[in-house]
């Protein structure tokens, strides 16, 4: 199968390819890096994988870079079976003093992005009657926390939109699901363990234990690898009756 993952040059993004190469898909990775960059690190998971690796460049901030992005993903890879939108950007202010102009990044990135990937990608996943759309939401899709209010719309929007898709393409052999995360120890939530940190002069590890009490009751970060095998079974032949599902893998944060 051919598998294409947005963002995918670091931590889920990158674990989610290196688990689809692991299990003999075709991947096509992306970020931001240069295709010189990225294409050395595909290269090094295809060794590391003996799967096919590639690698595409794109900014998901603007539609046109998005849709052209698209438009080389297609007509290399001929369709996808499998898209995984990973990519996302945080920014944390109250909402009175968020920037319009941060506010639409957010919402290009986190929700605009899968709109036009899941766009690209549906007519040849219905032309073959089968497709896996897994979209990488959060449990901030689920409840909202302060400081968040692009992140928390972008999310609460990419499971509606994932929903409408999953219902459209019921009957096409097409699935279309989100995971909603809680903390998972990435570079995305480097400078949120950084503030908390600051609250213990410095202490790294009492920051993230001062996070995962407030929110997350196993006290335990999730793996990036936790994530890649929630998005294995749902490609795998069981999941086929699992479609517009917000699926938390959040330690307990949205039972509470
Ligand atoms: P990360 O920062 O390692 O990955 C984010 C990826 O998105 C990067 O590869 C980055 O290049 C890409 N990206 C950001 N802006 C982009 C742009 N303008 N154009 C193209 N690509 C862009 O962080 P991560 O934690 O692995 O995040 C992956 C996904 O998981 C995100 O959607 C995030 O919202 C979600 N998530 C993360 C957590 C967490 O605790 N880490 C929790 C819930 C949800």
């Amino acid at each position: 199968m051919k598998a294409f993952i947005t963002g995918s040059t670091s931590g889920i993004g990158y674990a989610i390819a290196q688990t689809l190469a692991e299990n003999g898909h075709e991947v096509w990775m992306h970020g931001l890096e240069s295709c010189d960059q990225g294409q050395a690190l595909a290269n090094q998971l295809a060794l590391k994988s003996k799967a096919q690796v590639h690698y595409l460049a794109g900014d998901l901030s603007q539609s046109e870079s998005t849709q052209k992005l698209c438009q080389e993903m297609l007509s290399q890879s001929g369709g996808v079976d499998i898209l995984v939108n990973n990519a996302g950007m945080q920014s944390t202010a109250a909402t009175e003093n968020m920037s319009a102009d941060k506010w639409a990044q957010v919402l290009a990135v986190n929700l605009t992005s899968a709109f036009l990937t899941m766009s690209a990608c549906l007519p040849k996943m219905q032309q073959q009657q089968y497709g896996r759309i897994i979209n990488i939401a959060s449990v901030h899709g689920l409840v909202a926390s302060i400081h968040k209010a692009p992140y928390v719309a972008s999310k609460f929007g990419l499971i509606g939109l994932t929903r409408v898709v999953a219902l459209e393409n019921a009957t096409q052999g097409i699935t279309a699901n989100c995971i909603c995360p809680g903390w998972v120890e990435t570079a995305l939530i480097e400078p949120q363990i950084q503030a908390r940190a600051e609250k213990f002069g410095g202490n790294r590890t009492e920051g993230i234990r001062d996070l995962l009490r407030e929110k997350q009751p196993t006290l335990t970060m999730s793996q990036p690898d936790d994530i890649a095998q929630t998005v294995l079974f749902l490609c795998s032949k069981s999941a086929h009756n699992i479609t517009g599902i917000a699926l938390p893998v959040d330690g307990g944060w949205t039972a509470q």
